[in-house]
């Protein structure tokens, strides 16, 4: 038995405005005048001060703004890498990213192909990535995916959604302040929010469970509990709360694996464009046979906070789309293995799944 040996997150700074402190965080990472920081902002805080005034730009350094209305694809991130290429002097000094899942996997992807030869594309999978990436920071401003501290990039190509997967993935500094949370509008501080409860209980749930990813799952669970079922937080110990609940939720996975939900969405989000937060409450929703505690707490979640869900989303599909998901879905054998066990395959069903596509 030989025992998997993850990187981490080396350097992590938590508090409420700790952001301030960025510039004395990346002085010493600043490898010339001609090598810049490049950030990418989400552009939900394009024309904002309260944040991009506290940017240090200093030289060369830029910030590019990006749009999160879609999730990350290979493409975009080749067009930022070489858009970065040509109008930059020297290799940057960091890139960072500002933002939710997708803008944080974006900054991890972009800065692994700085380094990288070919296609984003290429690097989808485990273990493909060669060189080391330039020095990269992520910097959430809504929490639950985990991308912060998690060891992969996941990105929409022409033939799958799928992370880059690698020792390289991972942050070099990550800084979590919960007041960047502070507007993110219920309904997605919810969806991001349940993609950490989702996580939570696919991986405590899962056959390939060990005491690392149990720990830090039960603790992402009692944090997610706290968050959205008891209502005795204030606001900011909500956010703060929720920021840790993401973080040890993403340390869970990291040992062992999602499952049926987001093996079921990241299809639904290959397909049809669904994004990965409501994606995964849609599934999760009529997955009670397989994790019916989950599904019974989160249907009491989504009650207390007033959300409906969208139905319907699979009526006007043709029997090739429904093809297409199932193949996609089944691809992703480590989180079906990891959720149903070695003999997955005689459980889960082309069959069975068209008729759980069928019900959303
Ligand atoms: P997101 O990054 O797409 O952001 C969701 C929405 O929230 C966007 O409209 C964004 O503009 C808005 N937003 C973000 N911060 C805000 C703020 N402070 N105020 C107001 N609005 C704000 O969503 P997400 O759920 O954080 O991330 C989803 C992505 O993360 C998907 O692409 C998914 O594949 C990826 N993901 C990655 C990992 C990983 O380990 N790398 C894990 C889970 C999910
Ligand atoms: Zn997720």
């Amino acid at each position: 038995m030989s025992y998997k040996n993850f990187p981490m997150v080396p350097r992590v700074i938590f508090g409420r405005g700790s952001f301030n402190q960025l510039s004395e965080i990346l002085a010493p990472k600043r490898s010339g005048i001609n090598a810049p920081f490049i950030y990418l902002v989400d552009d939900v805080f394009k024309g904002n001060p309260w944040l991009t005034s506290r940017i240090p730009l200093a030289y060369e350094d830029r910030i590019i703004f990006v749009s999160t209305e879609k999730e990350p694809t290979t493409t975009q991130v080749d067009a930022l890498v070489e858009d970065i290429i040509l109008t930059t002097k020297a290799l940057p000094s960091g890139i960072l990213g500002i933002g939710g899942g997708s803008v944080l996997d974006l900054a991890k992807a972009v800065s692994i192909m700085l380094t990288n030869e070919g296609e984003a594309k290429d690097y989808q999978g485990w273990d493909l990535v060669k060189n080391p990436a330039i020095y990269h920071v992520g910097i959430p401003t809504i929490s639950g995916t985990g991308a912060e501290v998690s060891r992969t990039t996941v990105l929409i190509g022409p033939e799958k959604k799928l992370g880059m997967n690698s020792d390289f993935t991972p942050f070099d500094q990550v800084i979590l302040d919960s007041e960047l949370t502070k507007d993110v509008p219920t309904e997605q501080w919810f969806y991001t929010g349940m993609d950490c409860y989702i996580h939570c209980v696919e991986s405590l749930t899962g056959t390939y469970l060990n005491t690392f990813s149990e720990t830090y799952g039960n603790m992402a669970l009692e944090l997610c509990k706290e968050v959205f079922l008891d209502n005795n937080l204030s606001q900011i110990e909500s956010q703060e709360k929720l920021m840790m609940a993401s973080w040890h939720g993403g340390m869970s996975i990291a040992y062992s694996q999602v499952g049926v939900a987001h093996a079921m969405s990241y299809a639904l989000a290959f397909l049809l464009g669904v994004k990965h937060g409501i994606g995964n409450c849609i599934v999760f929703d009529h997955l009670e046979e397989f994790y019916p505690e989950g599904v019974k707490v989160f249907k009491a979640m989504k009650q207390k906070h007033n959300i409906v869900l969208p139905q319907g989303i699979c009526a006007d599909l043709t029997d090739a789309d429904f093809d297409k998901m199932i193949t996609i879905t089944l691809n992703l054998e480590p989180l079906w293995e990891n959720a149903l066990g070695k003999s997955w395959k005689s459980i889960i069903t082309p069959q069975k799944l068209k008729e759980l596509y069928q019900k959303m």
